[in-house]
């Protein structure tokens, strides 16, 4: 009997803990039975107007999660950024941020060589190709990456929020000039109606950096930015509660607006592969090699000693969450806790290298859908795009998902498009989690292991500063005694 009621009390809790999956779940196949039904129901004749109907409430699901992305962004970069403690050694700080940035581009660009190689996207029929005439701009390869650095440096921080900057060749009417080639046009910027994220990350690192240097004075305005990306993670939980609904209706309207069903299970299988080789190769080949050419040493002992953390990272799908439990597995390890809880929390909140590679392998994979011809400058715009994007995107539940939409804007497709990948994405949140805080973790003992030159002096200099006070102590004690 009390078998059985601790079995139920499990059960309940396990229902509790996972509701959120749970749910998506029954989401997504509850959405792709109904489109199945609708379909074999109607004969699949669905006008695109219909098919709009149907997918209404997710459409405004998408909105919620669009209307996040600026305040959490912003909040998040600018807090993580402006309480870097500098004063612990600012050799430690650069050793993190190094491996940070170098990890996360590493973890872009095998996403994007998985993804062209594989191309899970490419065959088949296009999906509703209709966008391929508006992304054409006839522009050169250099004209994108001016453009990428243009918008690095936005002119007006409130235009940022709104338009990006983009050249546009114009097609010109005179025929020789037009036989010329489009080296010899002209070209115009424009301002196009998408957030400039990339100008928006670089302008809310530089300020975090100047609120670190401020000290004291910036204390009210960081507790200000913290304040409100605690308030915007609480928002972004309850519209991802509200996420099951979205799915629902996004994954019955795309099941009825495809063509064939099969195929769409076909792309989205091969798409799901792709970012779990790509984050599996990650894990335990390119962070091993860096690990290993850091500290001369394979990290598979400290992964094994990661266990518990992985699989909390897994079940919660969430970086802060597992925090906690990151920073207490790591001090049982025995690392500096100076260390730990310097480079855990920045890692939990910007660096996501598995939501990195994420965002490049489903953005080429949604412009592969659509028959969208990536350019290299494209394609190097994408991969920018999406390391700012896991330095936004925060760490709790699928999180990625909202940074997704400003990937998108980056080849050219309307935030729409992501619902090509919703029906899978509460898995790949799990796993790209995982991913995220092993790199934290790993990050942390390289840095414990590379810094215990600059540990040891910190801890010599605070005995000799402890020393003056302690004699002081100790003075005033026979002082009062006598
Ligand atoms: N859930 C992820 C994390 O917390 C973020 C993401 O959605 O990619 O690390």
């Amino acid at each position: 009997m009390d078998k059985q009621k601790i079995m139920a009390k499990e059960k309940k809790s396990f229902i509790r803990r996972n509701l959120l999956t749970i749910l998506t779940i029954i989401g997504v196949v509850g959405g792709t039975i109904t489109g199945i039904v609708l379909r074999a129901t109607t004969g699949g004749h669905w006008s695109k107007r219909e098919v709009m109907y149907l997918a209404f409430p997710g459409e405004i699901f998408l909105r919620m999660l669009k209307c996040l992305i600026i305040p959490l962004l912003m909040s998040s970069v600018i807090q993580a950024i402006g309480s870097l403690d500098l004063s612990l050694s600012k050799k430690i700080a650069i050793r993190s941020i190094a491996y940070y940035s170098a990890t996360t581009v590493c973890a872009v660009i095998l996403g994007m060589i998985l993804v062209v190689t594989i191309r899970p996207g490419v065959g088949g029929t296009p999906w509703s190709g209709d966008e391929t005439e508006k992304v054409t701009r006839h522009v050169l390869t250099q004209d994108t990456l001016l453009d990428l650095i243009r918008n690095l440096f936005p002119p007006n921080i409130v235009q940022a929020c709104v338009a990006q900057s983009q050249t546009f060749l114009v097609d010109p009417t005179n025929a020789t000039v037009k036989a010329m080639g489009p080296e010899h046009w002209k070209f115009e910027e424009k301002y196009e109606p998408m957030t400039n994220v990339l100008g928006l990350v670089s302008f809310a690192i530089i300020f975090g950096i100047a609120l670190g240097k401020l000290g004291e004075k910036a204390k009210i305005l960081l507790e200000f930015f913290d304040a409100l990306s605690e308030a915007m993670m609480i928002i972004t939980s309850w519209v991802i509660w509200i996420s099951p609904l979205g799915v629902y209706f996004l994954v019955a309207a795309k099941v009825l607006e495809i063509e064939s069903f099969a195929d769409l299970i076909g792309r989205l299988g091969l798409y799901f592969f792709t970012v779990l080789l790509g984050l599996f190769l990650h894990g335990f080949g390119t962070l091993s090699i860096l690990y290993f050419i850091g500290v001369r040493k394979l990290p598979f002992k400290v992964i094994a000693q990661l266990s518990q953390v992985l699989v909390t990272a897994f079940g919660t799908a969430s970086s802060s969450a597992t925090m906690p439990i990151t920073i207490q597995t790591m001090d049982r390890m025995g690392l500096d806790p100076r260390v730990t809880r310097f480079v855990i929390p920045i890692g939990a909140t910007i660096n996501m290298d598995g939501t990195a590679l994420y965002e490049a392998v489903a953005a080429i994979f949604i412009a592969q859908l659509r028959n969208i011809p990536l350019t290299f400058g494209k394609t190097v715009a994408v991969c920018v795009t999406a390391t700012a994007a896991s330095i936004g995107a925060a760490g709790i539940p699928q999180a990625g998902l909202v940074t997704m939409v400003m990937v998108l804007d980056t080849v050219g497709l309307p935030s729409e498009e992501v619902i090509n990948i919703i029906a899978v994405d509460w898995l790949l949140d799990r796993f790209r989690t995982t991913i995220n805080v092993m790199c934290d973790c790993l990050g942390a003992r390289m840095v414990d292991l590379l810094s215990v030159g600059e540990l040891g002096a910190l801890t010599e200099a605070d005995k000799l500063n402890a020393e003056p006070q302690e004699l002081l102590e100790i003075s005033k004690e026979v002082d009062s005694r006598m």
